[in-house]
Formats: C-alpha cells, sequence, structure tokens
C-alpha cells in the first residue's frame, strides 16, 4: 500500500532540513518503496500564505495522510501577532486534532559525539534510553483552572492560581500500552515515572501501570518517584531502556535527557495516535540565527523519518537502514559545525544530507 506523507516544513531553518529527509525518502521511493509526498505550510508560513498557523488544506492533508514529517515553527517577524495566530498554535492545534497522545523521545547518544555533552564521556557514550510521554492529558489540561480570588492565608481576599492534575484509567491505559510496546521491541526494561507517595493521580497511575504490565510478562518494570528519576538521569542515565511518564513530569525530564546528548540538532521525536498514525519532527525549534545559511544540522529530521519508519509502517529494516546511515557518516567525521570537532570534516546541511543518502546506497 502506498505511504502517504504529509511534509510541513514550517519557518527558520525548518525547510532546509525537511529537504535532507526528503532525499532520504527518495531513496526509500527509488528502491521500490511506494511513497506519496505532498507539501503543506505550517506556523508562520502558514500565517503568511492563509493567515492562518494551520490553514484548513494542511489540517486536511495531515488528516489524509499516513505520516507527517514537520520542520519546525516560530520566528522572531511572528511574535507580535495575537496568540491564536502564532506559529506555535498551529502546532498545539495539529497535535490535538490528530489526537497524538504518546510523544517518543528518544534520548541517544553516538559514542563519536561523546565529547559535545557536559557529562563525562564514560557516562553518556551509547546512552540509548526512549522517553514516553502523555501530551494530551495531566495539568496541562485539567479542569477547573484559572485564577481567582479567594481568603489568602490571612483570610484577606487575594488572587490564586490552579489547575488540576487529571488523569482517566483510560489515558494511562493507552500510553502504557505503547510503552510496553516499545520496550518490547528494545531491551524489555520499563521504567514508570510519578509521584505516588504523594499524589492520588500518580497513585492511579501506577496501578493502571501495574495492571498493564500483566499483558506482558517479559517486561521487567519498575516505578520510580519524578524527583528520582531527575537525579538518576544525570547520575547513571545508562540503567534506563524505556521511561513511560505524564505530561508535565515527561515535558521535564524529556529536556533534561536530551541535554545528554549534547546537541539539540541529533534528537527524533514522534507523536503517534492510537493507531500508530503519526507526526515526526525534530526536538529543536526553527534556529532564526542560523536559518538560510545552509549549515544547520539535519540529522535530527532525518532520524525522525527512521522513526517514522519504524512506529508507523513497522518497517524496521528501512528505520535501521536509515539509523546505520546517519552512524556510518558520523564514523568518517562527517560533522556540521554544531557538532564538528578539531580533526572532522565540516560539511553544510545540504552536505550532511548528502552524506546520508550516499552512505544508504554505499
Ligand atoms: P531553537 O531550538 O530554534 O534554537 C536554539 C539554539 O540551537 C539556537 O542557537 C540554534 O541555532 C541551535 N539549533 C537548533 N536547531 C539546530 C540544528 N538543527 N542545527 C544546528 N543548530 C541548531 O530554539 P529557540 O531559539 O528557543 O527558538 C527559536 C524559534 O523556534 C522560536 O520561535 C520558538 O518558538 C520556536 N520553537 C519551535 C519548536 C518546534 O517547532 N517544535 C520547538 C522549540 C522552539
Amino acid at each position: 500500500m502506498t505511504k502517504k506523507i504529509a511534509v510541513l516544513p514550517g519557518d527558520g531553518i525548518g525547510p532546509e532540513i525537511v529537504a535532507q529527509a526528503v532525499k532520504v525518502l527518495e531513496v526509500l521511493k527509488a528502491d521500490g518503496m511506494a511513497i506519496e509526498m505532498a507539501e503543506g505550510a505550517i506556523g508562520g508560513a502558514g500565517y503568511d500564505t492563509a493567515g492562518d498557523p494551520l490553514p484548513a488544506a494542511t489540517l486536511e492533508l495531515a488528516k489524509s495522510s499516513d505520516a507527517v514529517l514537520l520542520g519546525a515553527v516560530g520566528g522572531p517577524q511572528y511574535d507580535k501577532l495575537e496568540r491564536p495566530l502564532r506559529p506555535e498554535r498551529g502546532l498545539l492545534r495539529i497535535r490535538k486534532e490528530l489526537n497524538l497522545f504518546a510523544n517518543l523521545r528518544p534520548a541517544l547518544l553516538y559514542p563519536e559525539l561523546a565529547d559535545s555533552s557536559s557529562l563525562k564521556p564514560e557516562v553518556v557514550s551509547g546512552l540509548d534510553i526512549m522517553i514516553v510521554r502523555e501530551l494530551t492529558g495531566d495539568v496541562y489540561f485539567g479542569e477547573p483552572r484559572g485564577i481567582e480570588v479567594r481568603p489568602g492565608v490571612d483570610g484577606k481576599p487575594e488572587r490564586v492560581g490552579f489547575n488540576t492534575m487529571l488523569y482517566s484509567e483510560s489515558e494511562v491505559r493507552r500510553v502504557a500500552r505503547v510503552a510496553f510496546d516499545i520496550a518490547m521491541k528494545r531491551g524489555k526494561r520499563l521504567c514508570s515515572v510519578e509521584k505516588a507517595n504523594v499524589l492520588e493521580c500518580s497513585e492511579l497511575w501506577r496501578e493502571v501501570v501495574l495492571e498493564v504490565a500483566k499483558e506482558y510478562p517479559e517486561v521487567e518494570v519498575s516505578h520510580m518517584y519524578v524527583d528520582n528519576a531527575a537525579m538518576q538521569l544525570v547520575k547513571w542515565p545508562k540503567q534506563f531502556d524505556v521511561i513511560v511518564t505524564g505530561n508535565i513530569f515527561g515535558d521535564i525530564l524529556s529536556d533534561q535527557a536530551s541535554m545528554l546528548s549534547g546537541s539539540i540538532g541529533m534528537l527524533p521525536s514522534a507523536s503517534l495516535d492510537e493507531n500508530n498514525k503519526g507526526m515526526y519532527e525534530p526536538i529543536h525549534g526553527s534556529a532564526p540565527d542560523i536559518a538560510g545559511q545552509d549549515k544547520a544540522n539535519p540529522l535530527a529530521t532525518i532520524l525522525s523519518v527512521a522513526m517514522m519508519m519504524r512506529y508507523t509502517f513497522g518497517d524496521e529494516a528501512s528505520a535501521q537502514r536509515i539509523e546505520t546511515a546517519v552512524k556510518a557518516v558520523l564514523a568518517k567525521g562527517i560533522r556540521t559545525v554544531d557538532i564538528w570537532t578539531e580533526g572532522c570534516e565540516k560539511v553544510s546541511c545540504s552536505g550532511m544530507g548528502d552524506a546520508v543518502v550516499a552512505a544508504m546506497k554505499a
């Protein structure tokens, strides 16, 4: 069956990095994979062309595709727009419209880049963690929420701000299943992170994870409080295989974990719905400071295509073909400027794309 992919380059370096990922898809296509790609505008580009950061045509395209490849959105020229028109709103809306509830963020460090991490090379070299973050629930969406006037500690009226941490069993169950399925394809170890010693919401989270665990007897499950997890991630991150956690804890821990791996230009991500339809994007933003200079690192976006092959299309061979090509390029000492070190060959964004394509064909 033809794989329908919506390609949404977005703003800043988005078009440059996405063009390199498209080259990789073209290699797969030339080798016989039935792929149909169609481009749409999102973010600032959507506002510029259609007055909307998520134009109706783009949403339609995304909904009718099997997977979405996204570059990045945003730029200083859009910062003064009203909130609903800002590029980031387009991104939030597309995630919600596609019901992408499971966010997969690998924290992976290629041994060749161990020196670019702020942690000691022996602590991070060969690091390979997958963080599965719930993306559509928790305190970010729970009701009631707001700011209102109530009696303060001294009894006098004052403003209070409040949010609700809330998870239903079914929300926990579906994200837990995604995490267990991933653990089955990796090291078969899953660590569920919450704060069950203090929060009822976490207590329920733990109970449901334990129930789902019965469906996966081969997976070794552990539970960790989020404060300890934050500590363990910098102390000995290689103890983790797959981590599953709620929206707010995952937001913080996945950013922390991304820093273990040195460069923001290396890390892909996936956001999946119930049927493994997914949106794939680098974790970084639109990098306006280097946009249009052909020097951004396209590897995070190229590795997002590998994730797309693995998680939406179940094509492990193509995923590994792309990942092996990236490893080969790094092993040869080919680097964009953000990961360049003395003695390596410096290449442009398009030069890196060409190097990965050449390695895939080798
Ligand atoms: P950023 O990730 O765009 O950039 C941070 C720093 O990392 C910059 O110095 C940039 O040059 C560098 N960088 C990022 N990606 C790189 C790459 N592939 N290769 C080499 N260097 C790279 O974050 P920011 O500067 O805080 O935000 C810039 C814009 O991006 C803002 O408008 C922000 O809202 C938006 N943003 C979008 C997303 C997204 O689309 N998912 C995520 C974060 C930020």
